[in-house]
């Protein structure tokens, strides 16, 4: 059977990555990989570290493409793809508009889709932010929902998708972080390894503009208040975050702005840091598993778990929150300890087996 799986971002291939590897393994599927390639580098770089080279590359990436020609373009891309390919099932991971997009094309063309980290919910759709609505919509046309917590699972039941669809899986993320946490890796950055390192990665869409100068503000003082703290910031290349990181983090001392990090070096930065602090709905999953607290730069989140388990604490782009919630964990030894349980809501490592038994029983 022709499984095609489908990436378009970094976060993608990363929780793609061990489900594209099991399935490599299995005599009835003929596995195909198609790159919508929505970002570029930052997925390239991810399909190299895990050794996947994609089949079909659709290079969809333009300068300052809006969401809606990214549609556009990525349907009617689709519908070739398709037709070329007839898999008998794609998969796709996540909230992205090549994940909705192509829920879309292979419905049009009855073609069942596995969703990967299905159920996810903010229930906030008046949000104008997309990653809400293109979950649901891809959830509405899901023939399988491997969804990773009961809650998530709960949120499809609520929403009248049919039990039997529905399997718990754990998410793929924690699979992807074990094999790769287990290796010898390197930041190849020089820090001071005397000195705490507080770790920042910012880039959603909602904190675009006065939210991220917020945050921007919030770190400096932090940085000014704790001249013994190291603090490094992989920035991301959207101008609507580098210009302004750049413009009021550039001259702090003690914080370090970088190029976005290859995903094994920024594993390794994970797991050498002290505290996390980031708005990224992977890093909130994968630092729990790590023993790492994170403050989520947002006031909701579609991952309520861990922040349930009190490992992950949300302090929304706001400054008196951030620099409050931090300063704590920077000079209190037990509110630290207790979010740094090392609790995973995710997942224990095993979530694309089990997305693979589903395909396996269905299929051969
Ligand atoms: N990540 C990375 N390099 C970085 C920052 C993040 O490889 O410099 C990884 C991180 O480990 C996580 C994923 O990228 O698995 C998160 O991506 P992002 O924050 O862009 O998206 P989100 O998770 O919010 O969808």
């Amino acid at each position: 059977k022709s499984v095609l799986c489908v990436v378009g971002t970094r976060p993608e291939a990363i929780k793609m990555a061990p489900v594209i590897l099991a399935l490599k393994n299995e005599p009835w599927a003929q596995v195909r990989v198609l790159a919508t390639a929505q970002h570029r580098n930052m997925l390239d770089q991810v399909l190299n570290f895990f050794g996947i080279t994609p089949d079909i590359d659709l290079d969809i990436m333009r300068p300052n493409q809006a969401l809606t020609t990214l549609t556009a373009r990525l349907l009617l891309e689709m519908d070739q793809v398709l037709l070329n390919e007839k898999p008998d099932v794609v998969l796709v991971q996540g909230d992205t508009t090549t994940v909705m997009t192509v829920a879309l094309a292979c419905f049009y063309h009855r073609i069942p889709i596995g969703h990967v980290e299905a159920g996810l919910r903010t229930w906030d759709m008046q949000n104008p932010f997309p990653e809400e609505a293109n979950r649901v919509i891809a959830g509405k046309l899901a023939r399988w929902h491997f969804a990773p917590t009961e809650g998530s699972r709960q949120n499809l039941l609520r929403e009248g998708m049919p039990d039997k669809d529905i399997l718990v899986t754990g998410n793929t993320v924690i699979d992807a972080l074990l094999m790769t946490a287990a290796k010898d890796l390197q930041i190849g950055i020089d820090l001071d390894p005397q000195k705490r390192l507080v770790l920042i990665t910012s880039h959603r869409r909602e904190n675009f503009g006065a939210p991220f100068r917020e945050i921007c503000r919030a770190l400096q003082t932090l940085a000014a208040n704790n001249p013994d703290v190291q603090f490094l910031y992989p920035v991301h290349p959207n101008p609507n975050v580098k210009d302004v990181a750049h413009e009021v983090l550039g001259d702090s001392p003690n914080i370090r702005l970088c190029e976005p990090l290859d995903y094994a070096p920024f594993v390794a930065a994970m797991k050498q840091a002290y505290l996390i602090i980031s708005d990224s709905g992977g890093v909130q999953e994968e630092a729990p598993a790590l023993g790492k607290p994170v403050l989520v730069l947002r006031e909701e989140t579609e991952r309520p778990e861990a922040v349930e388990q009190g490992v992950v604490k949300l302090v929304g782009p706001n400054y008196e929150r951030i620099v409050t919630e931090a300063q704590r964990l920077l000079d209190d030894e037990a509110a630290y300890r207790d979010m740094a349980r090392g609790i995973s809501p995710y997942g224990d490592g095993l979530a694309s087996g089990r997305i693979v038994k589903t395909l396996r029983e269905h299929f051969s």
